[in-house]
């Protein structure tokens, strides 16, 4: 067992001041046991814990780190900007040119407003569609995350039409009770849900590639469909592409399909690891926002010149360089290297990947829904996670959640990774 004395202590501390001695759930490692470590310092793809230890990392801050930790034209960009102050309260030139790269590289948003997560992103992005639509319902898909405003913080309820039911205690029952539950990759479902609700659904929100409950793909024409039945119903369809957004492509995930969304979502990336949100599309939707229009949304801090600069360096940098040829390359590479290795280790794995995203289920698959995805064995993933941790491989702590590559990974760093699981694997 490596040493990691001193997280353990700061984690006890943690424990007296935190609730569960963390500020995000899925970071107390509840879902494989142990306890979290705390780092120090990271660059590139590697984790420096506080104890000495290093990580290969492929939870990536949750996605946001695409470059790699540290990346130097970021903390330059931020650098700067933080010397002619950290917030103004008025408008700064970086939310402009920001807001033209936006809309330059996703095509389907012609006016975006920023905002400080993705949990504010997809809570606007709602309420704008239900006051562009005049309707109160929408449909969200079981095991599409969309960050954890009241009435999207709900999962299936006890049948697919029937109203939804809120996950966590603290919502009330009306508050979720317009979010309609519906099972990924289900045609069937939505048609049956529009026809029962006639004239009533604001919109439909989805993750294009869903990365929240591991990872699975839209089953070919879902998309096409989801964009038809919406267009007939007046519905606006959004797509939240907190996680998919630049990380897919430079353009989302929506330049790679082909299918155009009302209204879209991002965060994470376009933050260059600095707190940010976004929401965009439609002009004619966009302008029912404040000032212009009577849908309320603010915020105190958004377009923060110090998140604006780092997030204008990331996509900079993502527009210019070949990042997504060599992530491909890396996930393919990782694909064909852990698919053989849980072979010979005897381990029956359903390897999901879409480029530089990716997620190994213990079950023979396919997955395409959280249904699906739910029959992993979560204990075989416990021991695998706890293995790589000991081998100096940090995955995300959960079954269901995606792993990242980096542009700073190497094909070294995923040998290195595909030799640690060969080894673990067999032990597990
Ligand atoms: C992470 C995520 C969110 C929430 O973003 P936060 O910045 O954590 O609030 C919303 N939607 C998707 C698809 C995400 O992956």
């Amino acid at each position: 067992m490596i040493a990691r004395t001193k997280s353990e202590q700061l984690f006890g501390e943690a424990l007296r001041y935190l609730p569960g001695g963390v500020n995000s759930p899925v970071r107390a490692f509840r879902a494989v046991g142990g306890q979290p470590f705390f780092v120090d310092r990271a660059e590139g793809c590697r984790l420096h814990d506080v104890d000495g230890n290093t990580y290969i990392d492929y939870v990536g801050t949750w996605g946001p780190a695409i470059l790699g930790h540290a990346y130097p034209g970021i903390i330059q960009a931020v650098q700067r900007a933080a010397e002619l102050g950290t917030s103004f309260g008025v408008p700064n030139p970086l939310e402009v040119t920001m807001a033209r790269l936006i809309t330059e590289l996703v095509p389907s948003i012609q006016k975006v407003r920023l905002c400080n997560s993705g949990t504010e992103a997809c809570m606007s992005a709602i309420r704008l569609a239900r006051g562009f639509t005049g309707r109160d319902k929408f449909i969200k898909f079981d095991g599409c995350y969309h960050g954890h405003a009241d009435c999207l913080l709900v999962k299936a309820g006890s049948g697919a039409l029937t109203f939804g039911h809120p996950d966590s205690a603290g919502v009330p029952q009306a508050f979720s009770q317009h979010t309609l539950v519906l099972p990924y990759n289900d045609p069937e479902a939505v048609r049956a849900t529009f026809a029962a609700n006639p004239g009533q659904i604001a919109a439909i929100i989805l993750e294009p590639v869903p990365g929240n409950a591991g990872l699975y793909l839209p089953q070919p024409g879902y998309l096409e469909f989801l964009r038809q039945i919406t267009r007939e119903h007046g519905a606006v369809l959004i797509f939240d592409e907190v996680m998919t957004g630049f990380r897919l492509s430079p353009g989302g995930y929506q330049q790679l399909c082909g299918v155009v969304p009302d209204l879209t979502c991002l965060g994470k990336i376009i933050g260059g690891g600095l707190p940010v949100g976004a929401f965009g599309g439609r002009a004619d939707i966009m302008d029912m926002l404040a000032p212009l229009g009577p849908v309320y949304q603010a915020g105190t801090l958004s377009g923060n010149p110090l998140a604006m600069a780092a997030g204008i360096a990331a996509l900079d940098a993502l527009r210019q360089g070949d990042a997504y040829r060599k992530l491909e390359a890396l996930g393919a590479q990782l694909q064909e290297g852990l698919t053989a290795a849980a072979h010979e280790a005897g381990k029956t794995v359903c390897f999901n990947r879409c480029g530089s995203m990716f997620c190994g289920y213990f079950t023979p698959g396919p997955v395409f829904n959280l249904g699906d995805a739910m029959k992993s064995d979560r204990q075989l993933f416990a021991r695998y996670f706890h293995g790589m941790l000991e081998a100096g491989v940090y995955l995300a702590p959960s079954q269901f959640e995606a792993g990242f590559i980096s542009a700073a990974h190497t094909p070294a760093d995923i040998e290195t990774t595909v030799r640690a699981a060969a080894r673990v694997l067999k032990s597990i």
